[in-house]
């Protein structure tokens, strides 16, 4: 018999990460009462590591097969290690599946207050009409029930409070933003940056990064340690848990419920309408029930897509708020295995095993398939490259005694820039229930299919080979260049299983992420994109969540929900 909550809240917001941070804090603050559901424990900064050396761990980050035993998936991305591992979800634990030919690394799901935002690289850009009137200009797939201008003022909103680093570059694809000052260039970054724009017309720029060069809201500016993905004492990266998350707490109208599993959204089948949400408590394993007038998922894609598919009724027999048939189909997660890196002149930099570290590299900006320029022939749409420069001791220096010490100290200049390209949405690319297993906590898990087509894997090859072009039009030697098929699949910038659209038969959600079926039911993470552009999401993310948080206040107001 599941345990009732007896208080009513106005909202329940599912998920503490970007976009559930944002819901609580815009919802709290106008007042209404939000009772925040997490899976994960809560984040404190006692659990921030990022000053503490290696040596200082009992295996010196030295053993990942330590981590490997419990996350055997999430270990396979660098930022799940010793310091963090236990901020992880344990695979054995709540595991998924995958067709055999269709392997998928369902990494960074993360099980604390702040989600993925605790340990995300924190590049934040904005998506422009190239991307939401995508489909108009190639005739692949929907155009977004949305445009720049609908976004616009929350994106604004958005940066001042989050706080990006990043230059303006007048870019109609790539719009700027309320931006910080950037952090300055290396020597090796402003030749590069100003040989590909000579040569090739390109444009490299800081990465416009979350991360703070002036202090705001008691936050201050980053001191170049390094490691943001272990936390950060003086907040100064995005971190939903000390910032949203933080000022929702603060107004009293939210309550935050820890080890909080949400199973599935509980209905009233007469009215139509979500009443409220049971989940089970990770610690006592019990299952609770817990009421409100509207519910807000926030849980992550695939998360908040396996609550609706298990939240089927007999009216919502193929999941909930799914009468479209499409809720978890169109999945779509950026492809990034083609780049390159080349050596590039010191300018006298020294190498030092203590330097202050820039925590955010370059970014180079979409050039295929946008204006002035005939459509690429090879693939539709496009991809950006993130990138970074490092100066090193020359390890490999050869000889011995003084010889060797003299080149050692050589230092050894590098950039290297890896694709992150944009993934068509497809419908055989989906995410289903598999009843045949089951969580430990007794929920059935998800089963993935994945894999690239031919736009993608055409564009891999164009990441490298255009990686070589640049690097040597920037004045790099000894040029590498990769591209490899992205299988088996793996992603941390998931989107589109419970798409937005204007036309209730072939999408899950409209322009305000509301489910087209049931009123007082939204979803307001990256779920509901319509495509998923090279850029990376959070920021778009945070920014529809708050448009939608303010059309369902509305909407409350006028008793429409
Ligand atoms: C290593 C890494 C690097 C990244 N770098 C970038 C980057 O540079 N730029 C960028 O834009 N994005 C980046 N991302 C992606 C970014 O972190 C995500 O887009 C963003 O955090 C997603 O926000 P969200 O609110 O949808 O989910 P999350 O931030 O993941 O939060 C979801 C929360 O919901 C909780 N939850 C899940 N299921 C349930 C359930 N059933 N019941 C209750 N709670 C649940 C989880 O515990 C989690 O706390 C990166 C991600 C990772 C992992
Ligand atoms: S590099 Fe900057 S943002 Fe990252 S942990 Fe250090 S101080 Fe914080």
């Amino acid at each position: 018999m599941p345990q009732q909550k007896n208080r009513s809240y106005d909202v329940i917001v599912v998920g503490s990460g970007a976009s559930g941070g944002w819901a609580c804090k815009r919802l709290a603050e106008a007042g209404l009462k939000v009772a925040l559901l997490e899976a994960g424990r809560p984040q404190s900064d006692k659990n921030f590591t990022e000053h503490k050396p290696e040596f200082e761990l009992k295996y010196r980050n030295l053993a990942p097969e330590i981590v490997r035993k419990t996350r055997p998936i999430q270990v396979k991305f660098g930022v799940c290690n010793e310091y963090t591992f236990n901020w992880f979800v344990n695979d054995l634990e709540e595991p998924y599946t995958t067709p055999a030919d269709k392997p998928f690394d369902w990494m960074g799901r993360l099980r604390m207050t702040g989600g993925r935002t605790n340990v995300w690289g924190r590049v934040s850009l904005r998506f422009s009409d190239w991307d939401f009137k995508a489909a108009s200009f190639d005739g692949h797939g929907e155009n977004w029930p949305l445009g720049y201008k609908d976004v616009e003022p929350y994106y604004d909103l958005v940066e001042k409070y989050v706080g990006i680093t990043g230059s303006a570059e007048g870019l109609e694809h790539l719009p700027d933003g309320q931006f910080q000052p950037p952090v300055p260039f290396t020597c090796q970054e402003t030749l590069f940056r100003n040989r590909v724009k000579e040569r090739l017309g390109r444009t490299v720029m800081p990465a416009r990064s979350a991360n703070l060069t002036k202090p705001i809201n008691g936050r201050g500016p980053c001191h170049f340690c390094g490691p943001c993905e272990r936390g950060c004492m003086t907040h100064s990266y995005f971190n939903s848990a000390f910032t949203t998350v933080a000022d929702a707490l603060n107004t009293g109208n939210c309550t935050l419920i820890s080890n909080a599993m949400v199973y599935k959204v509980l209905m009233d089948p007469d009215r139509n309408r979500a009443r409220g949400i049971l989940y089970i408590d990770r610690n006592t394993r019990q299952a609770c029930e817990i009421y409100a007038r509207t519910v807000v998922l926030c849980a992550q894609s695939q998360e908040s897509v396996r609550i609706l598919l298990n939240s089927a009724t007999p009216q919502y027999s193929n999941g909930l708020a799914n009468s479209s048939g499409v809720l978890g189909h169109y999945l779509t997660a950026h492809v990034r295995s083609g780049g390159g890196s080349g050596e590039f002149p010191a300018f006298g930099a020294k190498p030092s095993l203590g330097a202050p570290v820039k925590p955010l590299g370059i970014y180079i900006a979409r050039f295929r398939n946008l204006q002035n320029a005939p459509p690429y022939k090879k693939f539709l749409r496009g991809f950006g490259y993130e990138g970074e420069s490092s100066t090193e001791f020359n390890w490999k220096a050869p000889g011995f005694g003084e010889a060797y010490k003299k080149a050692f100290l050589e230092a050894r200049t590098s950039i290297g820039i890896t694709g992150f390209g944009e993934v068509l949405p497809r419908w055989d690319n989906f995410v289903e229930l598999d009843h045949s297993v089951k969580d430990i906590y007794g929920i059935p898990v998800l089963k993935i299919h994945m894999s690239d087509g031919e736009n993608e894997r055409a564009m891999i090859q164009d990441m490298g080979d255009s990686a070589g072009e640049m690097l040597e039009a920037g004045g790099a030697k000894n040029i590498r260049t990769y591209a490899h098929p992205s299988a088996p699949r793996w992603a941390l910038h998931e989107a589109g299983i419970a798409r937005m659209g204007a036309d209730p038969k072939k999408s899950v959600l409209n322009q305000f992420q509301q489910t087209h079926d049931i009123k007082n039911l939204f979803v307001m993470d990256a779920s509901g994109f319509t495509s998923n552009p090279c850029q990376n999401p959070t920021l778009t993310i945070m920014a529809l969540c708050v448009r939608s948080c303010d059309y369902l206040m509305s909407e409350l107001k006028r008793n429409a929900i």
